[in-house]
């Protein structure tokens, strides 16, 4: 039960922080059985409660016979989970501030400050035409879709998805949330600096050693946004 009211307040958190609206996801490994996760029925984020959170297996199939109407892209976070044991948590969102390094060719999202340091070496972006063809909807609706979404992510954080958001992964719902928020505040942040010129960018160095020192620090952030949830 923990782990479910985990995952509703992670949904709540990510609409409050502007993660999240009416689209976008985030889903947990199940506990008991890491060969499923689980995710909410097809609602908005600020609306869901414990009721609706669902259980797949990583093909995507609801399990239990559970009929209720599941997100079309559910296969993202099935996909990530199969190819990643060390993932515990997927958020996927349109957020719009990394739109722009998804479709603008030659910019990059890199890290500019130490909040985003998890965002070392290069965020890959995923062109859904290389494996969906030209006739696509930007969707990532089936299994093999969501494969080649995983394997654009490799072993990274976070991965754009040209024209359509992004997908980010934690070792938990606390740390696939914190890095969620920054990932956007990065964004944001860096579109701003490269206005006014030459941008530095944290070394590899840098990074490495502040994800290091930031892993001890992600409580403090989601006990402040549960705290600050509306009730
Ligand atoms: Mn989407």
């Amino acid at each position: 039960m923990t782990s479910v009211n985990d995952l509703v307040a992670a949904n709540r958190i990510l609409y409050e922080r502007g993660v999240l609206d009416g689209f976008g996801h985030v889903s947990l490994r199940d506990e008991s059985d890491p060969q499923r996760f689980l995710l909410a029925r097809n609602v908005a984020p600020a609306l869901v409660t414990a009721d609706d959170i669902m259980t797949f297996d990583l093909d995507g199939t609801a399990c239990d016979g559970d009929a209720r109407t599941p997100y079309l892209e559910r296969f993202i976070h099935g996909s990530i989970y199969r190819a990643r044991p060390d993932v515990g948590a997927v958020v996927h969102s349109h957020s719009p501030g990394v739109i722009p390094f998804g479709i603008v060719s030659g910019a990059p999202l890199r890290p500019v400050f130490h909040m985003a340091s998890f965002l070392r070496g290069s965020v890959p972006v995923f062109e859904i035409r290389d494996a969906a063809g030209p006739d696509n909807d930007l969707l990532v609706r089936d299994v093999s879709l969501g494969h080649a979404l995983a394997r654009t992510l490799g072993a990274g954080s976070v991965v754009l998805m040209r024209g359509h958001g992004s997908t980010t992964v934690g070792r938990d719902v606390r740390e696939a949330v914190f890095r969620a928020v920054y990932a956007e505040a990065n964004a944001r942040l860096q579109a701003e600096a490269l206005r006014l010129g030459p941008v530095t960018y944290l070394s590899e160095t840098e990074a490495l050693r502040s994800s290091e020192s930031n892993a001890g620090q992600i409580t403090r952030a989601w006990e402040l946004w549960t705290s600050a949830l509306p009730s």
